[in-house]
């Protein structure tokens, strides 16, 4: 049966993380290094070392590699408290990809690997990427479209391919790619995962992307692979069996999307509740005015169906389970709920709403690409009907 209490560490990580958020994260908002893409790397720096001092760096990590190694309903209470600013995963290292990369990287991965690569994710030494999407009738929704090419040659792979939309890639060290993969005689054997080093021959960053959100560290970057060469020790895994292990990724990574965005409407929806307590209009307070009093207490009520439903799919994912059909749904729902509560919120702070004099415009932009990443709404009902009617 599902336990909804938290346990004394719980409730010890929730107010810890609450405060560092508040005290020390939030401040931060103002510092202006950052770009029309998102925080520069010297303000993450900054942030991280803040989280460290407070032991919250990296709670998705294993001990053993110098993460907190929370389970999933346990992330689920830091991530949200995280949520509650954008820079707040930025500061404990759980913003997308980096989160999604260790977890992947942690299940899968070889110990050399995992000591190569995890170790220094972890420390916050390193931010990493995952490419999979591709312009040009490549991957993307569909990812068996795969255009990217790894083919074997003696103990190397080389791969050839363009990825676009790769998330915080601009002064990234680390990437986790995806292709299609040749075997010597040139059959395909289906995609596979490699890892590597950025700052390689044959890895190229084209171009950062014009985007409307300004969350993440790097941008949104198009990528050449140009004769990259990796060794058959950079496979991740097995080779043939990528698909599977972007699953193995998706599922969990889906989820703390989820619990982020969730802190992140909890944040808008307290500003919006704050102003329509003291704002006057027509005699009396905007709360009083049902127009607005509905609209907040339809975001109360989507933001607790949205953390029931985060806390299941974790205890399902606790158990070992790989929650398929329910990360979709939760991804599903929570990405169009919490859009909702962020509109709601900017709608109740008027024309203050779309200045930078609150955090809600930021998120309102922030939050619209949820519906879009990890899966757009409509792959997701696509895929749960064919789950209901198979
Ligand atoms: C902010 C952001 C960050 C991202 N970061 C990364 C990253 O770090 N690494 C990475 O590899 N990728 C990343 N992506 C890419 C993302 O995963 C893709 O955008 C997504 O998979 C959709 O692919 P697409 O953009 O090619 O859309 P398309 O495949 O062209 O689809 C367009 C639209 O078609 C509709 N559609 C598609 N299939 C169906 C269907 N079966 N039924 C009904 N409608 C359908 C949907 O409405 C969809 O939005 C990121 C995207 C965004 C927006």
């Amino acid at each position: 049966m599902i336990d909804f209490a938290l346990t004394p560490q719980q409730e010890e990580l929730k107010e810890r993380t609450a405060s560092f958020i508040r005290d020390v994260v939030i401040p931060y908002e103002a510092d202006t290094r950052k770009s029309a893409h998102g925080p520069s790397d010297a303000l993450r720096d900054d942030l991280v070392n803040e989280a460290k001092k407070v032991n919250l760096l990296s709670p998705h990590i294993g001990t053993e590699y110098g993460g907190l190694g929370l389970d999933h309903r346990t992330k689920a209470i830091v991530f949200e408290e995280a949520g509650y600013s954008p820079l707040g995963p930025i500061a404990l290292n759980i913003a997308a990809p980096d989160e999604g990369n260790g977890h992947l990287i942690e299940q899968v991965a070889n110990e050399d690997q995992k000591e190569q690569f995890l170790r220094r994710m972890a420390s916050g030494e390193a931010r990493s990427i995952f490419t999979m999407t591709e312009p040009d009738g490549g991957a993307g929704s569909d990812p068996s479209m795969m255009k990217t090419i790894a083919q074997e040659d003696g103990d190397h792979y080389v791969i050839n391919g363009r990825k676009w939309l790769i998330t915080s890639a601009d002064g990234a060290r680390i990437a986790i790619v995806m292709a299609r993969t040749l075997d010597a005689n040139g059959v395909d054997v289906g995609a596979s995962m490699f890892l590597t080093e950025v700052d390689v021959p044959g890895f190229a960053m084209v171009e950062v992307l014009d985007a409307m959100d300004s969350n993440a560290v790097g941008g949104h970057s198009v990528i050449d692979f140009e004769n990259l060469r990796v060794h058959r020790t950079q496979v991740l895994g097995e080779i043939g069996r990528g698909f599977r292990y972007a699953q193995v990724r998706l599922g969990p990574a889906r989820l703390t999307h989820c619990m982020r965005w969730l802190g992140a409407a909890r944040r808008c929806h307290d500003i919006a509740v704050d102003y329509a307590r003291q704002r006057q209009a027509f005699g009396k307070t905007l709360g009083e005015h049902e127009g607005i009093g509905f609209q907040l207490a339809d975001n109360l009520a989507e933001m607790h169906a949205c953390r029931l439903m985060i806390w299941q799919c974790a205890w399902v994912l606790d158990q070992g389970d790989q929650a398929r059909t329910e990360s979709s749904v939760a991804k599903l729902y929570c990405s169009e709920a919490l859009g909702r509560v962020v509109d709601r919120s900017l709608q109740t702070l008027g024309g203050t709403g779309i200045t930078s004099r609150t955090v809600v415009r930021q998120t309102y932009e922030d939050i619209r690409a949820f519906r879009i990443y990890d899966g757009p709404s409509e792959v997701h009902r696509w895929s749960i009907a064919r789950q209901l009617l198979k």
